[in-house]
């Protein structure tokens, strides 16, 4: 059922101004086979922008065909760029909030790597909640802090009171983010001193570098730094600090539960004007875009260069069904040792280690993620390649 209200302010001025159909519903489940990677359950796709709080959301998103278990594979933690990252939000929480001796509730942990390593350095007690947390993979002498919940947050969870409430990757996944997010506020209550914390992706990059491999189906809610401090605020929040991080990448929020309605005082909340003038340059240039990347694939097939992918996450399950691709692809690499051996969504590419490039001998490896670049230039050549390297 098609959703005609901003799940973020509750406004009907909704904007359509891209749209993909027939997209795997999932690209971080783990498949087995081919066949089953290729007859992947698929959905459709429109993005919506609200023309009262700039919210951004898949129209035609159902969340009756999300199916999040352990078997999601979506951790980045086999990056060493990514634990640096990791690290330093740790480290910057910690010197603004004194985690010592606190009660931190993760929710929406993922594999639980964030919350332990947050235990570890900065001595908090924790307790995380995801579907699809595996414990059994973690080691640390922190872990006798840490509770975990293997399901999702909701009213049942509302007696697990914290200092400190953080919730990383997971906004985005929600379709109705307002009643989320009142939700979190509803729980904290009158415990003033708690923080929230969130962290997501970031639209306005997405819009204006016309990232549509950052656009998915189980991304149902995109935000920019203003909508989202709106809807933070619309809820009960007072937002303290609104900023981005991870070469901008990533959206962060921190907050504290206010006592009665605030205003939008943080640079970054004034946006609206600006995300409508990029909705429409999306809108305007997307077609051109996926055109030219079609073109590139075609002339490196007529020079007969083998082409790889570094990174197989979303983005490159986004990339591949958006651009239609299948055989222009030699391989699709990376280095998360779970993934070997599984199979893409939808494009049914299988998924193989770095050490297979060494007999692929690929001409152009093209790589998702830009931040890694340095990372794969180098073991590319501890493996003896130097090809091409195209970053997205
Ligand atoms: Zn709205």
């Amino acid at each position: 059922m098609a959703v005609d209200t901003c799940q973020a302010c509750g406004g009907s001025r909704l904007e359509p101004f891209y749209e993909v159909r027939n997209i795997p519903v999932h690209s971080c489940l783990m498949v087995d086979s081919r066949e089953a990677a290729l007859a992947f359950p698929r959905g459709d796709l429109e993005l919506v922008f609200c023309e009262d709080c700039g919210f951004v959301q898949n129209r035609l998103f159902d969340p009756d065909k999300e199916n999040y278990s352990p078997d999601y594979e979506e951790t980045q933690a086999f990056s060493p760029r990514f634990m640096r990252f990791v690290e330093e939000i740790c480290a910057d929480q910690d010197r603004k909030y004194r985690l010592a001796g606190k009660t931190v509730l993760e929710i929406g942990c993922g594999k639980g790597e964030f919350l332990v390593r947050l235990c570890e350095l900065t001595g908090c007690r924790g307790i995380g909640i995801d579907p699809g947390v595996r414990p059994e993979r973690l080691s640390s002498p922190a872990l006798e802090r840490i509770t975990f919940i293997r399901d999702f947050y909701g009213p049942e969870y509302a007696h697990l009171s914290a200092d400190y409430v953080c919730c990383r990757h997971t906004l985005e996944h929600i379709q109705p983010v307002r009643a989320f997010v009142a939700l979190v506020r509803e729980v904290i209550g009158r415990r003033e001193e708690t923080v929230v914390f969130f962290e997501l992706p970031d639209m306005k990059r997405v819009l204006e570098e016309l990232a549509f491999w950052d656009i998915y189906y189980e991304h149902c809610s995109y935000f920019t730094a203003g909508s989202l401090a709106r809807l933070f605020r619309a809820a009960g929040f007072e937002v303290t600090h609104l900023y981005r991080a991870y070469d901008d990448q990533y959206l962060m929020l921190e907050g504290r539960p206010a006592a009665a309605p605030t205003r939008a005082r943080l640079p970054l909340e004034d946006d609206l004007e600006e995300t409508r003038l990029l909705v429409r340059r999306f809108r305007e240039g997307i077609a051109t875009r996926l055109e030219g990347l079609r073109r590139d694939l075609a002339a490196w097939q007529r020079q007969r260069r083998r082409v790889a992918i570094w990174g197989s996450g979303s983005k490159a399950v986004s990339y591949l069904t958006t651009l239609g691709l299948g055989g222009e692809i030699a391989a699709v690499v990376d280095i998360n040792p779970h993934k070997w051996g599984k199979f893409l969504a939808g494009s049914g590419h299988e998924i193989v280690s770095p050490d297979r490039l060494r007999e692929l001998r690929p001409d152009v490896v093209v790589i998702m993620n830009p931040i890694y670049t340095g990372e794969i230039r180098a073991d590319l050549e501890t493996r003896g390649l130097a090809p091409e390297l195209v970053p997205l």
